[in-house]
């Protein structure tokens, strides 16, 4: 690492826990981050495609480039074979021995943890189940725990830190502002007290952004164009929303809560956020038994377990939907279009060129996935479905913690827009 940003690292008073002594936060000036930024997002550039794409001379690019290479940001990765004429050497994001990021993502039982390279390579995962829910002190310990126990000692100090929490995010606090999954956590400082703990800035986001930022962190082909929504459709419903190859993430943190979304006035079921009638109401365990009962009575055919009993989620719904089921193919197809109704709504709003949904890697996804999209061809305005694009995300149960690394990395790159951060590392000092 150069003398100059070792020297701006000490000024920014940055005190990391002692035991943790992966580095100190590496601080770029916006020039670099953007030709780093650059990098990263196509995987490898040459000089000539960085300054075309930069707008920036060849003279005024070398020394830039030279300086992050001494400081091992940028690696160099073969020659450019595929195009004719000169050949230019192609620079990509360094390995996990330059810098790494940790995505975390903190759910109602679990906790996942991946550290990854700048150009999102996974390098170590950690996974655990934990009453998150009920406990956030205890939580924030095994998940400091496990993160420490996922580092390796020749690695890169951790630029950034990224967490996914089921919830709607205060942007300034960096806490959860509205929680109906885990109340305990609104206004619990995470962020603080982590960004304290491993000594780097700390971003935290919804499990919804997250979704979405992590769709935009793999290909798809063919595209998904510059304005998607990533639907999660697991125990709970809401829906990422991507505008302008950015996530949207509405005035307060809250945009795409499609899940709170009044499906039926007349029912009095009670949602989790306090109202009747809403999307989500009708995955909640309660609701799943008593649609099941329903339906088993209707169809006049018994019911097979797991579907009578206390353990019915959308899982073992969907696992007996897969072994053919009669009552669980039913009730997956009576939700998806109910999903796929609301989705219908969201797209005649919204137009949209894609809709990816995140299942989860759930098993018999593919019954949910056709109501879906029978329910959105049913009720959304032609107009825009016409060139609609509705697909299953391919990240399964990997996509939240996958996005949590990217948010990570787009907080470390400054392309992560208005998302929280903890407020003691946010004054890190920049090189102009
Ligand atoms: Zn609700």
């Amino acid at each position: 690492m150069s003398m100059e940003r070792q020297n701006m690292l000490r000024s920014s008073g940055i005190a990391p826990d002692k035991q943790f002594a992966q580095g100190p936060v590496l601080a770029l000036a916006p020039v670099e981050r953007r030709i780093l930024g650059a990098v990263v997002r196509a995987g490898s550039l040459t000089r000539a495609e960085i300054a075309r794409e930069l707008r920036l001379s060849r003279s005024n690019l070398s020394p830039i480039i030279l300086r992050l290479m001494a400081d091992g940001l940028l690696a160099p990765a073969g020659q450019d074979e595929s195009r004719g004429g000169r050949r230019g050497d192609l620079l990509s994001a360094p390995g996990p021995e330059s810098a790494v990021v940790a995505g975390l993502e903190i759910d109602v039982d679990r906790l996942r943890i991946v550290v990854a390279t700048l150009g999102m390579r996974p390098v170590a995962e950690r996974y655990q189940r934990v009453d998150a829910a009920n406990d956030p002190e205890q939580t924030l310990e095994t998940l400091t725990d496990l993160l420490e126990t996922s580092l390796e000692e020749d690695w890169g100090p951790v630029v950034g830190v990224g967490i996914s929490l089921p919830a709607a995010i205060d942007v300034v606090t960096g806490a959860a502002a509205v929680a109906p999954a885990m109340p305990k956590w609104v206004g619990f400082p995470v962020a603080e007290r982590l960004a304290y703990r491993f000594g780097t800035r700390v971003f935290v986001d919804s499990d919804l952004n997250t979704l979405a930022l992590a769709e935009m962190t793999v290909p798809h082909h063919p595209p998904l164009g510059s304005a998607f929504l990533v639907v999660k459709a697991t125990e709970g419903i809401g829906c990422g929303i991507v505008i302008n190859n950015a996530v949207f993430r509405g005035s307060h943190g809250s945009a795409g809560e499609i899940g709170h979304i009044s499906v039926d006035p007349d029912d009095e079921t009670i949602c989790a956020c306090g109202h009747r009638g809403c999307l989500e109401a009708l995955v909640a365990p309660v609701n799943l038994a008593a649609q099941a009962q329903l339906l088993a009575r209707q169809e006049q055919t018994a019911l097979r377990p797991p579907l009578d009993g206390d353990s019915v989620n959308m899982n073992a719904i969907s696992r007996a939907a897969f072994d053919g089921d009669p009552i669980a193919t039913l009730l997956m197809r009576r939700l998806g279009m109910r999903i796929g109704f609301v989705l219908a709504g969201a797209i005649s709003f919204f137009n949209p060129s894609s809709i990816v949904v995140s299942t989860a890697g759930m098993l018999g996804s593919d019954v949910l996935m056709g109501a879906i999209r029978q329910g959105i061809y049913e009720r959304a305005f032609p107009g825009v479905t016409r060139r609609l694009q509705i697909v299953e995300s391919g990240l399964g149960d990997d996509a939240v913690v996958i996005g949590a690394g990217a948010l990570a990395r787009d907080g470390f790159l400054g392309t992560a827009g208005k998302v929280a951060y903890s407020r003691g590392l946010s004054a890190a000092p920049e090189r102009v």
